[in-house]
């Protein structure tokens, strides 16, 4: 498989699973050292034994990206564990869906602290340690609905297109450091997220679908690989659609 990231450490937020587990496999095939975080411990700990089995150098750490101080934590582990932070993969995200006129202001407030503090606090915390070595890679996981909304979504919705705003100020900030900030937003993609979404829904999402298929895992990895590699080293700022052309 193509090395193209060699030598680098990667931080994978919500890699204990779906999108972020494969991601990070995809890291570690691809040459990279991986940390992921979650707060699955009992996942977190069997993906990690099963890479290291593979001989891949990787860690877990129990992390709730929405606490600054085990962020903060989960860090200096990892710096001292690979001596650097290369990459951040701000992934870990939940959805509480619900019409507008039924979502709690819990629901609300849930999906804002994982999906938009969260990934606040992590950079906060991460993208100095990266300004140090003058190179850097931060990709913040958004969604297609961003872009065109979602019936039930209003949470989801509003922090996902928060990353997108996000994104671009980091890119002009974080860019005379030698860092880019780039966003994916995956349409809809086959891991437990999408089990609540009904299979009529699903089947008119297909019909909408150019490349008529639900997306996989390794098609948001593949996008993750490259916009973290060095191939993509003039690209700051942008969200790339990963979504088989929904949005077309
Ligand atoms: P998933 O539910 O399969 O996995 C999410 C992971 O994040 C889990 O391991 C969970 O434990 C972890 N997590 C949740 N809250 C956390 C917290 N506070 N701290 C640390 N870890 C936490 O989700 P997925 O489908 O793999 O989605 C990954 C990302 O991609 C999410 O940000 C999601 O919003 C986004 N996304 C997914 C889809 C899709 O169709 N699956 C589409 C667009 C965007």
């Amino acid at each position: 498989m193509n090395q193209r990231l060699s030598g680098r450490i990667a931080i994978i937020t919500g890699g204990a699973k779906g999108i972020g587990l494969v991601t990070a496999h995809t890291f570690l095939q691809q040459g990279a050292t991986v940390s992921i975080w979650d707060i699955d411990r009992e996942g977190g700990n069997r993906a990690i034994q099963a890479w290291r089995s593979e001989g891949y150098r990787c860690s877990f750490h129990q992390v709730d990206t929405t606490k600054e101080a085990q962020i903060a934590e989960a860090a200096d582990a990892v710096l001292a564990e690979f001596g650097s932070i290369d990459i951040l993969i701000n992934n870990a995200g939940i959805t509480r869906d619900s019409s507008m006129k039924k979502m709690s202001l819990d629901q609300w407030n849930q999906v804002i602290d994982v999906n938009l503090t969260g990934v606040f606090l992590c950079t906060k915390v991460i993208a100095p340690l990266m300004t140090r070595s003058g190179w850097g890679r931060i990709l913040n996981a958004s969604s297609v609905v961003a872009l065109y909304g979602n019936f039930g979504q209003t949470n989801y919705v509003a922090a996902k297109s928060g990353l997108i705003g996000m994104t671009k100020v980091w890119a002009r900030e974080y860019g005379p450091k030698g860092i880019t900030v780039n966003a994916v937003a995956p349409g809809f993609i086959d891991t437990d997220m999408i089990t609540t979404i009904p299979q009529e829904n699903l089947d008119q999402l297909l019909a909408h679908t150019p490349l008529k298929r639900i997306g996989r895992p390794e098609d948001i990895a593949n996008a993750y690989a490259f916009l973290a590699s060095e191939e993509a080293s003039f690209i700051t700022g942008v969200t790339l659609s990963v979504d088989g052309g929904l949005v077309v």
